[in-house]
Order: C-alpha cells, then sequence, then structure tokens
C-alpha cells in the first residue's frame, strides 16, 4: 500500500496546438507565394501529445492547458476525450488555440512557424487554481511550449510524494529552483547543449554527468534509433533501442516522456521505466503522424513479441 493515494496516475501541464500542414512543391523564398497540397489539421502541441500517449497506454491522465474558444480548441478537446484524457484542466478562451504551421516538401524538409496563442497565456495563476489536481496527480509532467515563470510554478506546486518529470523542449536555460526538481530532467543532443549553456563534447555518458552537475535528481538522454541513455547519483546505463522500421519520428520523443513518467510512477526503477518507454517510442516511429502513432499496452507489447 503507497503512503500517498492519487487519483491521476499523470498530470500533464503543457501546450496545446492545431497543427497545419500542407505539402509544398519547394518552400517559398522571402517574398515568395507557392501553392501547397489540401491543407490537413491534426491536434498537437508536446503537452497535449505526452497527456495522449499516457492515456493510450492506459495512464489515468489529465491535462492542464489553455485553447481557445474557437474550432482548433474544439478539434484538441475532442481528441484529448477520445484517448480518454481528463479534460478538466483544460482552460478556454483569453487568445486564438495554439497553431503550427509546417509547410512539408517532397524530400520530408519542413518549415514551422509556432503562433503560441493560448499556450502562452497559461499563467502562474492559472496553475495555482488548479490546485485539486495537483494534490491528486502522483507524476507531473511539462515542457517548455508555455511559459517559464508558469513552469516554476508547476514545481512550488507539486504535491508531497509526487514526482516531477521535464523535457526542456523547446529549450532554454533552466532557473536552478526548476532544475533541482527534475527526477528525470528528459533531454535530446540539442537540449542538453543549450540547458548546459555549452557544445557537448564526448560521450552521452560525459554529457549526463554534466547535466546532474546542475542539480536535477536524475537525467535522461534520448538518442533516437541509438535508444537512450539514464543516469542517476548511482551511475549511467545505456537503454537499447527497439529495432523497427521507422516511417516517421514525429511525436517520439513526447510518447517515450509519457510512458516513462507513467512507469516511474507505477514505481518502475529508472532504467526498467525507459526500456519500456523505448519500445513505445520505438512502436510511435512505424506509424505516421505523432498523436496518431501512439501505441496501446497490447500494441507495445506486441512489438516485443
Ligand atoms: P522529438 O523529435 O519528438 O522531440 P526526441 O529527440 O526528443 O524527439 P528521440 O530520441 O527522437 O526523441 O526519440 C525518443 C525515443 O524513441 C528514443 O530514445 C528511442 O528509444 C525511440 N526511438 C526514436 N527513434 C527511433 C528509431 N528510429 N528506432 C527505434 N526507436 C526509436
Amino acid at each position: 500500500m503507497d503512503e500517498y493515494e492519487f487519483a491521476y496516475d499523470l498530470l500533464v501541464v503543457g501546450s496545446a496546438n492545431a497543427d497545419l500542414v500542407t505539402v509544398v512543391e519547394r518552400r517559398p523564398d522571402a517574398g515568395e507565394t507557392v501553392l501547397g497540397s489540401d491543407l490537413v489539421v491534426h491536434p498537437g502541441g508536446k503537452g497535449a501529445n505526452q497527456a495522449v500517449a499516457a492515456a493510450r497506454l492506459g495512464a489515468r491522465t489529465a491535462l492542464l492547458a489553455r485553447v481557445g474558444d474557437d474550432g482548433h480548441g474544439r478539434l484538441l478537446l475532442d481528441s484529448l476525450g477520445s484517448a480518454g484524457v481528463d479534460p478538466a484542466g483544460v482552460l478556454v478562451g483569453g487568445a486564438p488555440t495554439g497553431v503550427a504551421l509546417i509547410t512539408v516538401d517532397p524530400s520530408g524538409d519542413n518549415s514551422i512557424v509556432v503562433s503560441p496563442g493560448a499556450n502562452a497565456r497559461l499563467t502562474p495563476g492559472d496553475v495555482q487554481e488548479a490546485g485539486a489536481l495537483f494534490a491528486t496527480s502522483r507524476v507531473v509532467s511539462t515542457q517548455l511550449e508555455i511559459p517559464l515563470d508558469t513552469v516554476a510554478e508547476v514545481v512550488r506546486s507539486l504535491a508531497p510524494g509526487s514526482r516531477f518529470v521535464l523535457n526542456p523542449s523547446p529549450p532554454a536555460p533552466l532557473p536552478g529552483e526548476v532544475l533541482a526538481a527534475c527526477d528525470p530532467l528528459i533531454v535530446n543532443e540539442h537540449e542538453a547543449r543549450v540547458v548546459l549553456g555549452t557544445d557537448v563534447t564526448g560521450e552521452p555518458e560525459d554529457w549526463a554527468r554534466a547535466l546532474l552537475a546542475l542539480g536535477p535528481r536524475s537525467v535522461v538522454i534520448t538518442l533516437g534509433g541509438e535508444g537512450a541513455l539514464v543516469a542517476d547519483g548511482t551511475g549511467t546505463c545505456r537503454v537499447p533501442a527497439v529495432k523497427v522500421d521507422a516511417v516517421d519520428t514525429t511525436g517520439a520523443g513526447d510518447a517515450f516522456t509519457a510512458a516513462l513518467a507513467w512507469r516511474l510512477g507505477a514505481g518502475e526503477s529508472l532504467a526498467d521505466a525507459a526500456a519500456f518507454a523505448a519500445r513505445v517510442g520505438a512502436a510511435a516511429v512505424t506509424k505516421e503522424g505523432a498523436q496518431a502513432s501512439f501505441p496501446t499496452a497490447d500494441e507495445v507489447a506486441a512489438l516485443c513479441r
């Protein structure tokens, strides 16, 4: 029996965006107009993605986010509802829903403009008013597509016995108060470089040790098709990738983070939780899209038979 009882396995605090995608023959130069394919609109944003990924695995999941009172906001609420995410913490209004305008060329290279919209209006006050969600969540996960002072307020709002997981994406230098709460801090190579404020040299084990010296209780470095590395005060450990035919890596990091956070909350060690998360990340790259590619627990099990 746990010392603490929680209604939610995972509370994600983060962004919710509509991804507006069009395929172009060539991405436009300055002052140029090009024609694109019919527009496709996907639910996205790192916060909504993590919440959907966790709920699809079976985690009892809530999302604290802000969307606009518009069609994109309703699209996001629908996708969260279909995945089984509790939307009680999704605030509506104050600005248009965040949007990512994405043009993709035939080689797969893209250009992206993000209009944060309502995500930029998720305030420390919103976090304070969501006290009941924090009091009932075993793990709280966030990213940096919302204001940094809101992330700092999340850290101050954690319930006793709960755990904080941060993927600093898009990366920014982090205040000591936020770094000290991370258990773990989850970064890829680019994010590691920005958080460290210096070029990363040597092996991922060296980056992990340098990151640990900044104060987080543990660190996970994601390495794409090479898997991941976990590190804490006891040492470092590699987590191999599951071999799959990768089709689209969009959202793999969000699926990995959600799965890791959920399994840590269930009491698994960092290495075991990361091994499960690597299977979830691998399953996610076998399908197109972000949320559409996130697996159920049965699909993860089938991948490894
Ligand atoms: P994102 O681009 O979504 O922000 P990221 O850089 O944070 O992603 P990745 O390292 O690309 O994260 O992927 C997360 C995890 O998913 C990896 O650590 C790995 O376990 C798994 N994964 C990613 N790509 C592959 C692949 N090609 N084959 C197998 N597993 C993969």
